[in-house]
């Protein structure tokens, strides 16, 4: 048996990550913070496509949360052996107009939130000598999008978490990588206006955003024993929009 949690599962890109994973035949933890119904019925897919797992309510950007969480999931399956670090916000503004209390968000969630997830999980997989981890990150961390200050320095800091862990953690058996996606169909993506997403579509050689399964896949793959031998680095998906 093989253990996978999951933050941020509920809905998204984590969501299929869950329902791959559990395909795949891991134990999955399904994260969630507030949408209980919709962890609930992505637990109930990967049952209904023969896999197993549970739900788990807690905020990751609270590190008591964090803790008990993978206390709980540790004691109950007695070992953690990928994390995949996905649950994260977007907080677009200019910068003269940024909002303080939503740059404290962004920073909690999408790079504090990163760090406890890493920390409390690598903690149990060191026990074993081996586990993996994934960062969602975003081509937003390479890319100089304008109103995207916030996104992209903690997707930037993503980046550099991911491959200051591989060398901090591989010695222990523990690979660390990160998957950059470009524009993916989810509720981010919807919430942007129809000239937006146009004029983002615009830019993209494929011409289409990218589906949650796409990035689900290439995490499935990066977690499995096929790269064995990658650690540190930084997948980018994207249709070719950063090129
Ligand atoms: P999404 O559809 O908005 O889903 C976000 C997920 O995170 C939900 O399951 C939400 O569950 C959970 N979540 C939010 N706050 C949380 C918290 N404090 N603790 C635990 N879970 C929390 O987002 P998405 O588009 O799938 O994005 C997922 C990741 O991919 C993010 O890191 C994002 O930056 C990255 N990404 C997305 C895109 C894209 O185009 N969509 C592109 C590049 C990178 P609750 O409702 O229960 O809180």
């Amino acid at each position: 048996m093989k253990v996978a949690v999951v933050t941020g599962a509920s809905r998204g890109i984590g969501r299929a990550c869950a329902i791959r994973l559990g395909k795949e035949g891991y134990t999955v933890v399904v994260n969630y913070s507030r949408s209980e119904a919709e962890a609930q019925s992505a637990l109930d897919e990967i049952r209904s496509a023969g896999g197993d797992g549970i739900i788990y309510k807690a905020d990751v950007s609270d590190l008591a949360q964090v803790k008990q969480m993978m206390r709980d999931v540790d004691k109950q399956f007695g070992q953690i052996d990928l994390l995949v670090n996905n649950a994260g916000i977007v907080r677009d503004s200019f910068l003269l107009a940024l909002n303080m209390n939503d740059l404290d968000s962004c920073l909690d969630l999408n790079v504090k939130g990163y760090f406890y997830c890493a920390q409390q999980a690598a903690l149990k997989m060191f026990r074993r000598k081996q586990g993996v981890i994934i960062n969602m990150s975003s081509v937003s961390g390479e890319l100089a999008l304008a109103g995207q200050s916030v996104y992209s320095a903690t997707k930037g800091a993503v980046n550099s978490l991911t491959r200051v862990l591989a060398k901090e953690l591989g010695a222990k058996g523990i690979r660390v990588n990160a998957v950059a996606p470009g524009f993916i169909e989810t509720e981010m993506i919807n919430a942007l206006s129809d000239d937006k997403k146009k004029e983002y579509l615009d830019t993209i050689p494929l011409h289409r955003f990218g589906r949650a399964e796409e990035v689900a896949e290439v995490v499935a793959a990066l977690a499995g024993d096929g790269f064995a031998y990658m650690t540190g680095q930084v997948i980018t998906l994207d249709g070719g929009i950063a090129l």
